[in-house]
């Protein structure tokens, strides 16, 4: 069967060129970044709405596609702002809505879905703002989310995989 061998070369020239993108994006944000980092911290107030009592944190995010080390593409983003609660709890969540939704697919994504996430509830319990509905969500949306997509993933390829042959 030949078709087999061209899926899987056209699943690695994806990977590849997800990789070559991926890099080409990771680059050019570095360099937005150096120009307009010294301006951005300066500022003490929530960068979200402007409330005066705030903390400074670094949240993070990554994304990462494929099968190391045979073809990954991976990017880790960082987030540092300064917040009020509320919105450092919203920041919080949704950072770690991304690592689920870009974060999870392959290896070792599926393991650094659970890292990311661990990491940003400790950036928020470090300023103790961390609650437990935001935890619970964070935990949701970072891993759980991910981990269940994955699995229907590989269930489904194995069930086209078995009518195939
Ligand atoms: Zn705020």
């Amino acid at each position: 069967m030949h078709n087999l061998e061209y899926t899987v070369l056209g699943v690695v020239g994806l990977l590849l060129l997800s990789l070559i993108v991926m890099q080409l994006v990771k680059f050019l944000r570095e360099i937005k970044e150096r120009r307009t980092a010294l301006g951005t911290l300066e500022k003490s107030n929530c960068h979200e709405c402007g409330e005066t009592s705030s903390q400074f944190y670094v949240f993070r995010n990554c994304r990462c596609f494929g099968i190391a080390p045979l073809a990954s593409a991976w990017e880790v983003n960082k987030r540092e702002t300064f917040l009020c609660d509320p919105c450092a709890q919203r920041v919080a969540i949704d950072e770690c809505k991304k690592t689920g939704l870009y974060g999870g697919w392959g290896f070792p994504g599926f393991l650094a879905v659970l890292f990311y996430t661990i990491g940003n509830i400790y950036v928020l319990s470090r300023n103790k703002t961390a609650n437990a509905k935001t935890v619970f969500w964070c935990i949701v949306v970072g891993v759980l989310v991910p981990w269940l997509v994955l699995a229907i993933a590989i269930v489904l390829m194995v069930v086209v995989i078995r009518i195939w042959n």
